[in-house]
């Protein structure tokens, strides 16, 4: 069997223009789907912010807050901005190159440069001489359900990007194979280190696709073909994927190239010079460190050494709270990469005729095998599968089409509808994803005014999910955020939300100027290396790897974080002050309430978990003349103050009414009950929304701060004050 070959009934050559009108059809039908969003949501001015639909992921403030101080040529240091991450210099790019706002480009750069999957996918069904192929697959891929998620309106992210590269590299392969011409070898080169340069991480897809092809050269060893070009591609493969700077691997690339293509006798006559070469380059770079760690944490689960520095203190860790890298159901996976199970099956099946069929599509191997992990560790795995499987279903419609007919016009209609018929779970998904913006505009209002009021170097501190928008919006700094909150840096930020005033301040002072100390004791070790002089390098070590938590702990002379937690309501040792710290409270902070605690609910001694809180929030309630029926079991009585909590029958302490009066002043009535009461019962008039808490809860400083406006002068100031989010200043 030859791996290459070609069947007479596909010998039938698409013209260039051909070819192109069909990518045209296929990305803007992917550019239309994605737009639906955008007519959804274009009329909700809450969504809106300067005169733009805001984006609907996290991160992609990060990326914004990156592409926002390129554009400005300047940013503070330590201040966590991406300025060098690849997505912020696209999004800067564009916006120097076109008259479109920043806020323009993050919203509809994922659709466009997601669509551009297309094309590789069009040419893919082009190198096997089946264009309809490629065509059906670019229409199905382009908006399959993960696919579609991950690079729609407003999904601002490297995955823009992270399907299109690799299906490049599928196709220039493909094409290299095909027709051993040198000007493939430079697309999969050049498209290797573009990909690198865009996603750090592409270095194991990379390696997969050089196995495969390492693979195919011992094969055509074995059968004793001619595998001198395999031999000249797996060379440039691995200069590529090498861990060398981008400017030497392009220097690299260039020079063998030049050499390639004007003297090709030199080159294959010490071909096996370059190949080692390469290999050697390969391996000092420290790329396959790299990634056989990374096998290794996708085998193993990577669980994190909990021991941080000599107090080997226990942290709660954020895995536990993730959803995403849990594994998932298979009618979830098949569809995530299908949009449907059925669907699934049969591009399955499809792809597996279409690799017997033309076996050079195994080079899809490495993105279904990435896209299958997605079974095992977490449902971002399943886009890479994307492309490949929709070349598997496109080719068995068109088999099946070929099947039912001989005629062309019968062929058509009959692809046709079954394209359809794979499209329509697609589109249907599409047309129901109404993922809202992260903020609405009432919510940046208040980031953007308190821009003008913070300095960039002050802190704003809040939960690690607003961190990236909160750096975009008010240009400040945060404490934890999209990338930053492990354990260790979030318990500090739920010590503060979860407990009194007094000790919420301290702790917030003290791990804003530990985090600030940090940076200079980086600073200072880069600094001292930049100049030759000596610095004790163990001390250095164990300063670094040592928490805030524990610095904090160790500088009150205290053994026992427990006891230094307890110490902290007395007198503790603060660091000076060096800049405002403010700490940001929105509404919907409270349906996280519980999770935040946990992070804090930890014993960091030993690692045991605290009881939780006695935590209830509702909004559907109903009411009559002796009960208000809460929900959930949860009824409380009038005439007594008795709380049924199923069939116990709790003491209510106080009962809480809060209510803004005409002129948006907060004002809060206080009715005491039982003096021996455990529970307090809130009613949040305007929200229209009742909450059962306990003593802990009720005076924890989001409590007080924000459902109550009951801030301790000494420690606290209202900096604004809105239904949907309040800010306070921090006095101390
Ligand atoms: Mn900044």
């Amino acid at each position: 069997m030859k791996i290459i070959k070609e069947t007479n009934q596909d010998k039938v050559p698409t013209s260039i223009n051909k070819i192109i009108l069909l990518i045209v059809i296929a990305f803007v039908f992917s550019v239309a789907t994605r737009m639906v969003w955008v007519y959804e949501f274009k009329g909700v001015e809450q969504f809106k912010f300067n005169n733009e639909l805001m984006i609907n992921t996290n991160d992609g403030y990060y990326y914004a807050e990156g592409a926002r101080d390129r554009i400005a040529g300047t940013h503070q240091e330590n201040d966590l901005s991406p300025i060098d991450s690849s997505a912020s210099i696209l999004a800067a790019g564009v916006a120097k190159i076109t008259p479109f706002s920043i806020e323009t480009i993050l919203l509809y750069l994922p659709a466009i440069f997601g669509s551009l999957l297309v094309i590789p996918l069009i040419l893919i069904g082009h190198s096997i001489n089946r264009i309809e192929v490629g065509f059906i697959a670019a229409l199905v891929g382009s908006i399959a359900h993960s696919y579609y998620n991950r690079t729609m309106v407003g999904y601002y992210d490297t995955d823009l990007l992270n399907i299109v590269f690799p299906t490049i590299l599928m196709w220039s392969l493909a094409w290299a194979l095909k027709t051993k011409e040198d000007k493939y070898i430079l697309l999969m080169a050049v498209d290797i280190i573009a990909y690198r340069w865009w996603y750090a991480q592409s270095y194991s897809l990379e390696f997969a696709f050089f196995g495969l092809i390492l693979i195919y050269a011992i094969y055509e060893y074995v059968k004793k073909e001619d595998y001198k070009f395999t031999m000249i591609l797996l060379t440039f493969m691995m200069f590529s994927i090498s861990g060398l700077d981008i400017l030497y691997r392009i220097l690299i690339i260039i020079l063998m190239f030049t050499l390639l293509h004007y003297k090709k006798e030199i080159f294959q006559k010490y071909m096996i010079y370059f190949f080692l070469a390469s290999v050697i380059t390969f391996f000092a770079s420290g790329i396959f460190d790299l990634i056989w760690g990374r096998l290794e944490s996708y085998v193993f689960d990577g669980a994190s050494n909990l021991n941080k520095g000599e107090l080997n203190l226990h942290f709660y860790t954020v895995v536990q709270t993730i959803r995403e890298a849990g594994s998932i159901s298979f009618v979830t996976f098949g569809e995530r990469i299908s949009g449907s199970v059925f669907a699934f099956l049969l591009s399955f099946g499809g792809y597996i005729w279409l690799c017997k069929k033309h076996p050079i599509m195994l080079l899809g191997l490495p993105l279904v095998g990435l896209g299958f992990l997605a079974l095992s560790s977490g449902l971002r795995f399943t886009i890479y599968a994307v492309p490949v499987m929709a070349l598997g279903i496109a080719f068995l419609i068109s088999e099946l089409s070929r099947k039912v007919s001989k005629q062309r016009i019968m062929q058509t209609i009959v692809a046709s509808v079954l394209t359809v018929l794979v499209l329509l779970p697609n589109i249907n998904h599409a047309m129901e994803y109404k993922v809202p913006p992260v903020f609405t505009k009432d919510e940046v209002i208040v980031l953007d005014q308190l821009r003008s009021i913070a300095n960039r170097e002050d802190y704003v501190v809040s939960w690690w999910d607003y961190g990236y928008p909160i750096r975009y919006y008010a240009d400040v700094k945060t404490l934890i955020d999209g990338g930053k909150h492990t354990g260790e840096v979030n318990f500090p930020t739920s010590f503060a939300l979860t407990n009194p005033q007094d000790v919420a301040a301290k702790m917030l002072r003290l791990d804003v100027e530990y985090t600030e100390k940090k940076f200079a004791l980086e600073k200072a070790i880069k600094d001292a290396k930049d100049s030759g002089k000596a610095r004790n390098k163990t001390q250095d070590e164990i300063d670094l790897k040592r928490t805030n938590i524990a610095s904090m702990t160790i500088d009150n002379g205290f053994k026992d974080t427990n006891d230094f937690l307890t110490a902290l309501s007395s007198d503790i040792k603060m660091l000076p002050k060096t800049r405002d710290i403010y700490i940001h409270m929105p509404s919907n902070m409270m349906g996280i309430y519980p999770t935040i605690k946990l992070f804090s609910g930890i014993n960091l001694m030993d690692g045991s978990m605290n009881a939780n809180p006695f935590f209830f929030t509702t909004s559907t309630f109903s009411e009559n003349n002796e009960f208000i029926e809460l929900g959930d079991g949860l009824r409380l009585s009038k005439s007594d103050g008795i709380l049924k909590v199923g069939e116990n029958s709790v003491k209510i302490k106080r009962f809480v009414k809060t209510e803004y009066d005409i002129e948006g002043k907060l004002k809060v009535s206080t009715q005491d009950m039982a003096f021996d009461g455990s529970l307090s019962v809130i009613y949040m008039t305007n929200y229209k929304q009742f909450l059962v808490v306990d003593e802990a809860t009720f005076s924890s400083t989001y409590f007080k701060l924000f459902v109550l406006e009951d801030y301790d002068k000494k420690f606290f100031e209202p900096t604004i004050l809105t239904p949907l989010v309040k800010v306070y200043k921090l006095k101390i």
